[in-house]
């Protein structure tokens, strides 16, 4: 703490990524990265773009990626924009389009950022408390509010919502912005992205760090009606007008061309995790449904944050949630075969013990 610090770094509590320690070889299964590495064509588009131009200024609004994306999703370009991974377009969308005289919707247990997002916005929120089987109760969004937010398949639970629940939720909620948090929907889930068109208020967004295994390179989507889009423009163009370098776009736009690797590499996550889920119920886990790359579990007899530590300690990570109501829960990401199969060998050693 520093008297030079404003009010709001006083007060706020800044967001805490899942772990990434330096001191052994982990087997990583707790930031829902991708196991695999991205498209080659990705490497070569950006290795040219790194010998060619950067020297020059990146393109703004990513015109050429935009095109890209559009004609992949059917859309216009102008229904489309890019930011420095989806965090950032979430924290542009919560700034462009959320008031703050009302509360922001979002439910008790989804992504923890957009908490913090309206730490740092001052804006106002009320939390939407899940079922106790952590689905959405769609009634207790039929009240007044500057905006909502909704992750699906929700995080970290893994569940996914009900398109009709979606849409009964942007039907009554005609004079707010639905900001739908798509970033594990690759894995099994159904897009709303065919939805913008009917609904001026939805904004549907995306990333390339879960699905299309770019997590370090940092690009994320917003698509919306275009004048949606125009005001995450403005806000964008009021901040920093190259969010996306010359590397990220180009490694982006590669990305989105090399469809048949990604649906391959996708495919394969969820060969994984049917073939691991009941692996998991065998050794006393319940396990929610998950149209994601990782599992929501909790064990019938240990308690998880016993199970956390004794991975830990056995080279393995994972994510336990200190928080109420999902603290005897852990997120497990998907890996590849081989280290899934390691956690189930050493998940029976641990639970046998
Ligand atoms: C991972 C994640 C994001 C952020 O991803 P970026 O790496 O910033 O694109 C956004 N929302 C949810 C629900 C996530 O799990």
């Amino acid at each position: 703490m520093s008297k030079y610090w404003s009010e709001i770094t006083k007060k706020i509590e800044p967001y805490v990524p899942g772990e990434q320690p330096k001191d052994r070889k982990y087997i990583k299964l707790n930031t829902n990265e991708n196991p695999y590495p991205p498209s080659p064509k990705v490497i070569e588009a950006i290795n040219k773009e790194a010998t060619d131009c950067l020297q020059l200024y990146p393109e703004p609004n990513c015109d050429d990626l935009r095109a890209t994306v559009a004609k992949y999703y059917n859309l216009s370009p102008n229904q489309i924009f890019v930011g420095n991974g989806s965090d950032e377009v979430l924290a542009f969308s919560f700034m462009t389009f959320f008031n703050k005289e009302k509360p922001v919707l979002f439910a008790d247990i989804t992504y923890s950022f957009y908490e913090v997002y309206v730490q740092l916005f001052e804006l106002n929120h009320k939390l939407i408390p899940l079922k106790d089987d952590f689905s959405l109760p769609v009634e207790d969004f039929i009240t007044d509010n500057a905006g909502i937010v909704i992750a699906n398949p929700n995080a970290p639970t893994s569940k996914p919502v009900e398109i009709d629940d979606l849409k009964r939720i942007l039907e009554i909620n005609k004079n707010t912005v639905v900001i739908v948090d798509e970033a594990y929907v690759d894995f099994g889930g159904t897009s709303v992205i065919n939805l913008i068109d009917s609904y001026p208020n939805l904004l549907v967004v995306q990333t390339l760090s879960k699905s299309r295994s770019l997590a370090g390179l940092r690009v994320g989507f917003a698509f919306g009606h275009a004048d949606l889009i125009d005001g995450l423009n403005r806000v964008k163009n009021s901040f920093n007008s190259y969010t996306i370098d010359r590397l990220a776009a180009v490694g982006a736009k590669a990305a989105f061309e090399d469809v048949e690797y990604f649906d391959t590499m996708c495919n394969k996550v969820i060969r994984t995790r049917e073939r691991i889920l009941p692996e998991l119920e065998k050794l006393g886990f319940t396990v929610l449904e998950s149209k994601t790359n990782f599992f929501f579990v909790s064990h019938k007899e240990m308690p998880a944050e016993e199970i956390f530590k004794e991975l830990r300690a056995n080279g393995i990570l994972v994510r336990f949630f200190n928080k109420p109501k999902i603290n005897n829960f852990l997120r497990i990401s998907i890996g590849t075969d081989k280290e899934m199969d390691t956690l189930v060998e050493t998940l029976k050693k641990i639970i046998n013990k």
